[in-house]
């Protein structure tokens, strides 16, 4: 006989969870067992689901790396005994701890998806229900007995993204992620269509669960009339271990001296400088443009197509590894969860 997949549920905090104060008008947490009982489709579903919820649900604006380890923590804790979890998250920063735990979970072999909702679950027109129900039947996919995605994905409005490939790309729409640089891992439809060609394989090594996560880096999105004071206190702050650059079009940036002589003064002290396009699409490619050889001459880490989210998570794993100097920029470089080409 076929055996059920057994899913874990984690409730993070976010809309999908929260309903209106009347006195107040503010949305807010309540207790993730009546969110359950307002979903009975979930009994409904051909796999046993157990749940874990924060004792304090967060609004997604407050997660930080505490509670990325937190959640890596209690997946590492009951890996076994799980075919998948799936992760309610708020959408504001889902971007981000999806990408992270990309990172920290290295090996994965079972999915971890993450997922929530612009609207809560008890309002008529939710979006929580199809999300919340698809994304756990993405997350109990086997074939052969091994779970069908092994990686982490994001799942909202009808797709299942690679997690560390999206963006929170709308505030009001339904559809408010989107992977630009990568298709999606599969889609919902009448049927559930896996995309396999699009899904990593991380072999059959053992889950290694990465908690150390540096956040001494800064994120400096380049403007038209950049201060040079401001640049300087950013890029040679002493805090700083790490600087993502976000830059024009196919990474380029001024070529006026007192902005090179800062990056070149920062890369001296042993700084990290990643080189991430502000368009929501589209890769770097340094020394197309002038106004991007000078960067690639000193030094800058080519951040090629990867998303901005990516980066900040990819720069604290790696840093909070201690990964050292001499391959930090040929690390950074290369794919390892899937993040870049
Ligand atoms: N502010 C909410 C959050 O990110 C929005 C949402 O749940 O989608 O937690």
């Amino acid at each position: 006989m076929k055996q059920k997949s057994r899913i874990l549920l984690i409730y993070t905090g976010g809309t999908i969870g929260m309903m209106k104060d009347f006195k107040t008008g503010a949305l807010r947490a309540f207790d993730f067992d009546k969110l359950l009982m307002r979903i009975p489709e979930l009994s409904h579903l051909d796999c046993e689901i157990d749940t874990y919820s924060f004792e304090e649900p967060l609004d997604s604006s407050n997660m930080d790396p505490g509670h990325w380890v937190r959640i890596a923590t209690l997946i590492e804790g009951c890996y076994q005994q799980y075919d998948g979890f799936v992760v309610l998250h708020g959408s504001d920063t889902m971007s981000y701890s999806a990408s992270a735990l990309s990172f920290m979970l290295e090996n994965l072999a079972k999915p971890v998806i993450f997922t929530g909702s612009q609207l809560p679950i008890g309002d008529l027109r939710t979006d929580a229900k199809e999300n919340l129900i698809t994304a756990i039947e993405m997350a109990a996919l086997k074939k052969n007995g091994r779970s069908v995605i092994r990686e982490v994905g994001l799942y909202f409005e009808f797709k299942l993204y690679r997690g560390n490939r999206t963006t929170k790309i709308n505030a009001e729409h339904f559809e408010a992620f989107a992977s630009l640089n990568f298709p999606p891992l599969a889609e919902s439809g009448v049927h559930l269509k896996v995309n396999h060609q699009n899904l990593l394989d991380p072999g059959r090594k053992k889950l290694k669960v990465h908690k150390h996560m540096d956040n001494r880096i800064a994120l400096m999105k380049l403007f038209p009339g950049f201060s040079p004071e401001v640049a300087a206190a950013i890029l040679l702050n002493p805090a700083v271990r790490a600087v993502i650059l976000e830059t024009y079009g196919a990474g380029n940036a001024p070529t006026t001296p007192w902005f090179t002589n800062l990056v070149a003064e920062a890369i001296n002290q042993g700084k990290h400088i990643v080189n991430v396009t502000q368009c929501s699409g589209g890769s770097v490619m340094m020394g197309h443009y002038e106004t991007s050889s000078h960067l690639k001459k000193l030094g800058v880490i080519n951040g090629k197509d990867i998303t901005t989210e990516a980066a900040v998570t990819k720069l604290m794993y790696l840093l909070g590894n201690e990964v050292g100097a001499k391959v930090f920029k040929t690390i950074f470089e290369t794919s390892l969860r899937g993040e870049m080409v």
